[in-house]
């Protein structure tokens, strides 16, 4: 690991400090890659654990650790999601405020912090400093919105069993919004961290977004009279993808899984265009066993190849037999790179669980979904992509709350051909176009950015 403490001290020095999770972490790294291409030095803040067991945080990255309590096994080895998440609050709070302080007396002080919205408690820490404040939220604005109207008491809960107008958004149906308000008490622990971030938003000196301005336009648009700092910088995708010179841009960010070795590419280069399935359900969720078996069904009958993700710790899921059984057609791997998956011309649609970075990867690199949403932000980001962005269909789930063989097979179909896939494969083109636009315009990306580094400027 790199030493903090060996640059140039006149070269602002950003801390960036991100929820202990893939999807949060991957998408504050991409962010400060293109910030560190403006001449600023950016350390990476992470946990102990993960700095100790990730497998590809980019090596060009200093990482300077902090403690969430649990520094042998991160969240899976605490006893309860409440008991992790007030470790982390708790710990996390101490060490950053002594690496806060041991980087004040040495050649590089922070000058900033740019801190995940999930981890506010980073934003009191920093007070405590003369550094520059800023937040990064992972999520979409959509369900900002709606978690924004929930934390000022401005939407009744429980929901009414009526659809539901909250400015900036499209009416929604109780089952479209988040779980943790649809579901209430689901998960009491995550409701009050992410209902709570929006506490101290109004004092952080910016507020970055990983999301683009067509994409959200209309809630971007009510957020920015809340909150007039906020700036969308997304999508949060290395260059090469959307520019199409992947090559270049390979090192794209960290992995908590393995991807060394992995098949997935080799395997969709000997696949038609356009004639692969691609299934993944995220880096952290738990699919019911029956799910799996309804998946897995699905896709042995379904006359389309398919390369399915399931993880490691997920593997016992899947029906005995069906890796052997389907192996003419089907890959399954335990992780793959993700974006050069979705990027490859063999894909013909993402089944997704529509966790918000694989949305924003589907929706930047136009590739059409079929959605199977589970749980927090997915339900809304689900709709966003049926309904508003009319990129995919969403999967009906069954009233025992699994989406059957038979309604995913026949999402399947429809997206991968036929008039409703045309219509969506057309759409999905022109968000791609967009989603390229509002990246490599610079334009609005430069613009952020020299309003971000002017505030640096005082500093020296
Ligand atoms: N991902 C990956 N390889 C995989 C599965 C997922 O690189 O085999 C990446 C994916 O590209 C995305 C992240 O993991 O950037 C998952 O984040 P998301 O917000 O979609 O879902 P989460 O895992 O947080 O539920």
């Amino acid at each position: 690991m790199a030493d903090a403490t060996d640059r140039d001290d006149r070269t602002p020095h950003i801390l960036v400090v991100p929820y202990p999770a893939q999807g949060h972490i991957s998408p504050m790294l991409q962010f400060s890659k293109r910030l560190r291409k403006r001449g600023v030095k950016i350390s990476l803040v992470t946990t102990k654990f993960i700095a100790r067991t990730s497998h590809s945080i980019p090596s060009s990255f200093p990482v300077l650790t902090i403690s969430d309590g649990h520094d042998d096994g991160g969240i899976d080895s605490a006893e309860s999601i409440q008991i992790y998440l007030d470790s982390l609050r708790r710990f996390g709070s101490e060490s950053l405020r002594e690496l806060l302080q041991q980087l004040s007396s040495s050649a590089s002080p922070a000058d900033c912090v740019i801190y995940d919205g999930f981890n506010a408690w980073a934003q009191d820490v920093a007070n405590e400093f003369k550094v520059i404040k800023a937040v990064f939220f992972t999520q979409s604005c959509a369900v900002a919105d709606i978690y924004y109207h929930v934390y000022k008491g401005l939407i009744k809960l429980p929901l009414p069993d009526t659809e539901i107008e909250i400015p900036g958004l499209p009416p929604m149906k109780p089952p479209e919004f988040p779980s943790f308000v649809y579901q209430l008490g689901s998960y009491p622990a995550y409701y009050d961290v992410i209902v709570n971030q929006y506490a101290n938003v109004h004092k952080a000196d910016l507020i970055f977004w990983n999301t683009f301005y067509e994409l959200e336009r209309e809630v971007l648009e009510c957020l920015k009279r809340i909150w007039p700092a906020i700036r969308p910088v997304g999508p949060s995708i290395p260059s090469g993808f959307l520019d199409g010179r992947i090559e270049n841009d390979r090192e794209y960010g960290l992995s908590f899984f393995n991807a060394e070795g992995d098949v997935s590419l080799k395997w969709l280069d000997d696949r038609r265009k356009g004639s692969v399935v691609f299934v993944s359900f995220g880096s952290l969720g738990e699919v019911p066993v029956e799910q799996m078996e309804e998946t897995a069904d699905c896709l042995k009958n379904s006359k389309w190849a398919f390369l399915w993700v399931v993880r490691t710790s997920e593997a016992a899921k899947l029906p005995t037999g069906f890796v052997a059984e389907t192996a003419e057609k089907g890959l399954v791997v335990s992780w793959c790179r993700q974006l050069e998956v979705l990027a490859h011309e063999a894909i013909g649609c993402f089944v997704t669980h529509c966790g918000w970075n694989s949305t924003l990867e589907a929706v930047s690199l136009g590739v059409p979904m079929v959605a199977v949403p589970g749980w927090t932000d997915q339900n809304t980001n689900a709709k966003f992509i049926s309904d508003v962005w009319k990129v995919g269909l969403k999967a009906s789930a069954h009233k025992d709350g699994l989406v059957k063989r038979g309604a995913l097979l026949q999402c399947i179909e429809e997206v991968m051909g036929g008039d409703r896939g045309d219509e969506i494969r057309k759409n999905a083109a022109v968000w791609k176009a967009l989603a390229r636009k509002a990246f490599e315009d610079g334009g609005s990306f430069d613009e952020v950015v020299d309003e971000f580094l002017a505030k640096f400027v005082s500093r020296f």
